[in-house]
C-alpha cells in the first residue's frame, strides 16, 4: 500500500478521494437496513433533488460509471444501423473501448473535427446530410461533452445552436456531463440553460469526478426516450442491488450545493495553475482554460524534471502531446504553489 501521506497530484480528477459530505452520507446510508434496487429513501430523495436542480420532471437512473451511462444512453437513442455524431476527441469515441456499439448492438460513432474540443453546427449538418443512402449508417444522434475533453465549455447559446441543428436533422441530443458541474461552475448559469432548454434530451450527469467514489446519473428530459430504460439498465448490468449507495452521494452533494462548491474549487485551482504556468519560461498554455483542466506544452527537460520530483500527469490525453493538469475537488492552493515552485525553479536552472 502507498503511504497515507502520498501527495495529491494533477494527473486526473479521478485520482482524488471521496469528499467528506459523500463519505458521511455513505456511512449514514449504511446504518441499518433499507430496501434494495432503488426502493429506498435515498434514491427517492436523490431523484427529487435532481429534478429540483434541473427545474423539470426528468427521469433519473443511477449507474456505476460514465462509460455505462454514455453507452446505455446511445443504446436508448439508436438502433443497430444508426450512428452518433460526436467530437473526434470525445470520450465516447476515444476512451470507451467500443462500449456504445456493444450495448447498442452495432451502432457506430462518427468523430467530427472542431476547434477547442467543440462540435460546430455546420459540421453536424454536413455529416447528417452527406450520406442518406442505405450503405451508410443512418445518423440518429449528436453527443456533446460538457465540459469538453480539452477543458473548454460550451455556452448556453452554443448548445442551443447545436440543439436547433439536431432538431432540423431529426437527431437526439445527448450530453456527456462527466464534468457537468465544472462547466456549470465556470459559466454560472442555470442547469436548465445547458440542458433541456437548449434541446438536450439526455444527460450523463457525472458524480465520480465531483467527489464520489463512483456513480453517475442518467437524466432523461424526454420521457419517451426513458421508456423501458429500467430494463436496459438491468440487462446492461448497471442496476445496483444496494442502489442506496449510488443515490446517497447525490443527496449529500446536491442538498446544500456542495457539488458546485467542489467544482468551483477545482476550477479555481486550475485557474491559478494556468496563471502561474504562463509565467514559467518555455511553457505554453494551449486551448482556453475554462473548467478544471490546463493543457500546457513544456520543454522535455522540464517535464522530466517535474516527474523526477514526483509529479505525475499525463501527456497523452490531448491531441498535441501537452501535459494535462487537472484540478480536483480537494486540490489546495498549496498544491498549486508547490507545483509552480518546482516548475519555476527547474525552468530557471
Ligand atoms: C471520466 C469521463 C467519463 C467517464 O468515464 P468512466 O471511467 O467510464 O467512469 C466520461 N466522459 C468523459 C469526458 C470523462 O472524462
Amino acid at each position: 500500500m502507498p503511504s497515507p501521506e502520498r501527495p495529491r497530484q494533477f494527473a486526473s480528477d479521478n485520482w482524488a478521494g471521496i469528499c467528506p459530505e459523500v463519505a458521511a452520507a455513505l456511512a449514514e446510508a449504511s446504518a441499518g437496513h433499507a430496501p434494495g434496487y432503488g426502493a429506498d429513501a435515498w434514491t427517492a430523495e436523490a431523484v427529487r433533488l435532481i429534478r429540483e436542480v434541473f427545474e423539470t420532471e426528468c427521469d433519473v437512473f443511477f449507474v456505476f460509471n460514465g462509460t455505462a451511462a454514455n453507452s446505455l444512453a446511445v443504446a436508448a437513442m439508436c438502433g443497430p444501423y444508426e450512428s452518433v455524431l460526436c467530437h473526434e476527441h470525445a470520450h465516447l469515441v476515444t476512451d470507451e473501448c467500443g462500449a456504445p456499439g456493444f450495448f447498442a448492438h452495432g451502432t457506430t460513432l462518427k468523430g467530427l473535427a472542431g476547434p477547442l474540443g467543440k462540435v460546430l453546427p455546420a459540421a453536424v449538418t454536413d455529416a447528417a446530410l452527406r450520406r442518406r443512402d442505405v450503405h451508410h449508417p443512418k445518423v440518429a444522434a449528436l453527443s456533446l461533452t460538457q465540459s469538453t475533453e480539452l477543458g473548454t465549455v460550451y455556452t448556453p447559446d452554443e448548445i442551443a445552436a447545436l440543439g436547433v441543428v439536431a432538431r432540423e436533422q431529426d437527431l437526439w441530443l445527448h450530453m456527456d456531463g462527466a464534468r457537468f458541474a465544472n462547466a456549470l461552475a465556470s459559466l454560472g448559469v442555470a442547469p436548465r440553460q445547458l440542458t433541456w432548454q437548449a434541446g438536450v434530451d439526455v444527460l450523463s450527469f457525472g458524480g465520480t469526478k465531483n467527489g464520489m467514489p463512483f456513480g453517475e446519473a442518467l437524466v432523461f428530459f424526454d420521457s419517451e426516450l426513458a421508456r423501458d430504460f429500467a430494463f436496459r439498465r438491468k440487462q446492461g448490468g448497471q442496476l445496483a442491488s444496494k442502489t442506496r449507495f449510488l443515490a446517497a452521494p447525490w443527496v449529500a452533494l446536491l442538498r446544500d450545493g456542495a457539488w458546485l462548491r467542489h467544482a468551483a474549487s477545482a476550477n479555481a485551482r486550475a485557474a491559478e495553475l494556468e496563471r502561474g504556468l504562463r509565467a514559467v519560461p518555455g511553457v505554453e498554455v494551449l486551448y482556453v482554460r475554462e473548467a478544471n483542466a490546463v493543457f500546457a506544452t513544456m520543454p522535455p527537460a522540464l517535464l522530466a524534471g517535474l516527474r523526477a520530483r514526483g509529479w505525475q500527469f499525463y501527456t497523452d490525453v490531448g491531441p498535441d502531446g501537452a501535459a494535462r493538469l487537472m484540478g480536483s475537488w480537494d486540490t489546495t492552493e498549496e498544491d498549486v504553489a508547490a507545483f509552480l515552485h518546482d516548475a519555476t525553479s527547474l525552468a530557471r536552472a
